[in-house]
């Protein structure tokens, strides 16, 4: 398994993780920020566990996120 975390609020809605793994990261049209599909919100920090499928389309949105708020962990 692996966990996803993102700091939803500091998101500039730049959209690289959206195409990164797009089925897990969906742009938002209420705030322009993108929001990760099936995270739930922990005072800000939105977390989900998955399989370690998704591990290398992650990681990589995590990588190219220009403001560094995604984090992806082997559990
Ligand atoms: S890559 Fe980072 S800043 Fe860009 S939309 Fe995704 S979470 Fe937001």
């Amino acid at each position: 398994m692996i966990q996803i975390v993102q700091q939803r609020e500091k998101c500039i809605g730049c959209n690289a993780c959206v195409e990164a793994a797009p089925n897990r990261w969906r742009m938002s049209k209420k705030d322009g920020k993108c929001t990760l599909v099936g995270g739930k919100d922990k005072k800000g920090y939105y977390i989900l566990n998955t399989f370690d499928d998704e591990w290398e389309e992650n990681e990589l949105a995590a990588r190219i996120c220009p403001v560094k708020i995604i984090r992806v962990v082997k559990l």
